[in-house]
């Protein structure tokens, strides 16, 4: 069966609630597309209004963090719990920038991997090399580990359901986009990876989107790819311009 393609916004610490609910106003009418898995990773706090605002379109409001303890004392994370009672269905987990900034690890990865599939959330896992280890030539190798840690105590069923976000570091908010034949080279290394570690049928059906200034101009090449199934779009999600993206097919 042909996978779904799901094409994320990844709004990254923009938009205030109020901004955040006229943003979805403006772009309700521009994704609708139903071909395709519409998804607004907002700011925690922008959840809820985003939702409502969302309310009878086809778009599905995410998380882009929440934390891999159940509850208690952790001042200031966000818990599955809190995601699945709000309405949230999809979370991206260990984003590069949360990787760098907020010094999280594959193990840590891995943890919140397995709370969001034991909460019933599908996790936006995030991997990708640095411009030193593409030169370096151990982008595969790199990707391979980070893949691998993260999908410990995973079980097959949970991982078909899982979507991978490739996003070479050095193509996030640079404007410099992978080139197309870079891009599937990993998504598809990222599947043997995957059928490595379970079986043909999970990589088959697990979804694995490019990430890294994807544009209304590139996104319909990328997603064309036989191993590229959507993408996660930073700064282009902000904008009209993410309905030309979630649109690709034109
Ligand atoms: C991202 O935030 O995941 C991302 C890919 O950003 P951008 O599209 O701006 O490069």
């Amino acid at each position: 069966m042909a996978r779904k393609k799901i094409i994320a916004g990844n709004w990254k610490m923009n938009m205030t609630p109020t901004e955040a609910v006229a943003l979805v106003e403006e772009l309700k009418p521009l994704v609708v597309n139903n071909n395709v898995d519409v998804v607004f990773c907002v700011p925690a706090i922008d959840i809820i209004p985003a939702m409502k605002a969302a309310e009878g379109t086809n778009i599905n409001i995410g998380a882009e963090n929440m934390y891999f303890e159940e509850k208690g004392a952790f001042t200031g994370e966000i818990s599955s719990n809190m995601l699945v009672d709000a309405g949230v269905k999809y979370v991206i987990i260990g984003h590069s920038e949360r990787r760098e900034y907020f010094a999280e690890t594959d193990e840590t990865v891995n943890k919140k991997v397995l709370k969001a599939f034991e909460h019933g959330l599908t996790p936006i896992i995030c991997c990708g090399e640095s411009l030193t280890q593409r030169e370096q030539g151990i982008t595969i190798d790199w990707i391979r580990q980070q893949i691998k840690i993260a999908f410990l105590n995973v079980t097959a069923d949970q991982a078909k359901t899982a979507v991978i976000a490739y996003e070479p570091i050095w193509a996030i908010g640079t404007g410099k986009v992978a080139t197309t034949e870079q891009a599937q080279e990993v998504c598809a290394a990222i599947r043997v990876c995957i059928a490595e570690i379970y079986d043909a049928a999970t990589a088959e059906a697990i979804r694995i989107q490019y990430g890294g200034s994807v544009s209304a101009s590139s996104a319909p090449e990328l997603f064309a790819q036989p191993d590229i199934d959507g993408g996660l779009v930073g700064g282009a999600s902000l904008k009209p311009d993410f309905g030309k993206i979630v649109n690709y097919e034109g």
